[in-house]
């Protein structure tokens, strides 16, 4: 099948729009300015295709990107040869050599990867470029408030390291009424005080802490989801505009009586007669069975013709079922349907699919085809 719009031998297109990403790179690194503007492009840039994200977003102008792995990190590097680059998933094991050979920066979060770390340097015969991460109350990685007084006074632990950056975590950074907020920040400047890096950078938000002001900017951020457009922040829109469109095909029209149930499990039963479009796309590509909808339960929305239209029945490896009685026009094989795009949000499709938009974009599977418009700059 090849519907008009899509290419040959496709099923489905995830549209990135470079220039709206760069767009909203801009619009962030001027609401923070004068604190920098970084990107996190960790998890393949969030499922957009890192190689296509990170030369653009570089372009834009941006001169400091994360990324999780060591993997990620070689990757990142050989597509920015001369931007700063820190891994957050920090020192694995084995990954030494990568790191040095690429000069990237891992995000240190415990003192038996700050001693790893030195024991490279001084083979290395220089110091070696690090980021600290301490942790602020998040719990998850980060240098406990023990280890941050241990570096304290035991200076020698740092000497053979080029600390750049110090950075933390927020845990509810989406909701600017939660009292967690002030803490962490506190928490920050208390542990930064004790360090006594004076050279060293600060970072402490994410997409939604740049959100919460000025003081939660210090000298660098670090959004990744509101680049791609998303929207977690509760206390008002971010300013940036959506980057992602995802289109599939429909396969077939058929019409089912009422009664007639729809997909498996048989959990769909059609309240009257009723035309069901079976559109090629499904779990294995991005699309939760959380969007499911039986006949007690509501599930996901997609747009046929630019006019909404629910899934009916489950959600299955390469099909979801759309009923398309209402649409007005004509609906038929090889037409496009809508599942993220003007009107449906990936928001939108995690709070249907029961998660969170973050999950939804990461999920985009591979099997689709992927086209990039905007040149990004
Ligand atoms: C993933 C991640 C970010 C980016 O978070 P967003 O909510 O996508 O902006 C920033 N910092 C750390 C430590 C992260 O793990």
């Amino acid at each position: 099948m090849s519907a008009p719009g899509l290419p040959a031998d496709a099923t489905g297109l995830i549209t990135v729009d470079l220039d709206a990403l760069c767009a909203n790179w801009r619009a962030l690194a001027q609401l923070v300015a004068p604190a920098e503007c970084g990107a996190v492009v960790k998890a393949d840039a969030y499922g957009l295709g890192a190689a296509e994200v990170i030369p653009a977003l570089a372009r834009a102008g941006c001169r400091t990107f994360f990324i999780a792995t060591p993997e990620e990190a070689s990757a990142a590097r050989r597509l920015v040869p001369s931007a700063r680059l820190f891994a957050l998933d920090g020192l694995v094991p084995g990954s030494a050599q990568n790191f040095i050979a690429a000069d990237v920066a891992p995000v240190l979060s415990g003192l038996d990867e700050i001693a790893d770390w030195s024991a490279h340097a001084r083979q290395a015969g220089r110091r070696l470029p690090a980021a600290l991460h301490v942790d602020s109350g998040l719990n998850r990685l980060g240098l406990s408030a023990d280890d941050v007084s241990i570096l304290a006074s035991e200076r020698e632990r740092l000497e053979h390291l080029d600390v750049r950056l110090v950075m933390s975590h927020l845990a509810c950074a989406d909701d600017p009424d939660h009292p967690h907020n002030a803490r962490q920040r506190a928490a920050f400047e208390q542990r930064r005080a004790t360090l006594a890096l004076p050279s060293a950078s600060a970072s402490l938000a994410a997409s939604d802490g740049l959100m919460l002001g000025a003081p939660f900017h210090y000298d660098l951020v670090r959004p990744g989801y509101a680049l791609y457009g998303g929207q977690a922040f509760q206390g008002g829109a971010t300013p940036v505009n959506p980057v992602v469109t995802v289109a599939a095909g429909i396969l077939q029209v058929r019409t089912v009586d009422a009664g007639e149930s729809v997909g498996y499990s048989a959990s769909w039963v059609a309240p009257r007669q009723t035309r069901v479009a079976i559109v090629a796309a499904g779990y294995a590509d991005g699309l939760g069975r959380g969007l499911s909808a039986s006949s007690n339960e509501t599930g996901g929305i997609v747009m046929v013709h630019g006019q909404s239209a629910p899934i009916v029945g489950r959600v299955s490896m390469d099909l979801i079922t759309v009923d398309v009685t209402d649409v007005v026009g004509r609906v038929q094989r090889g037409d496009l349907v809508t599942l993220i795009g003007p009107g449906l949000t990936i928001e939108a499709m995690g709070r249907a699919a029961g998660t969170i938009g973050y999950e939804v974009l990461t999920r985009l599977g591979t099997r689709f085809a992927r086209r990039y418009v905007g040149g990004g700059a």
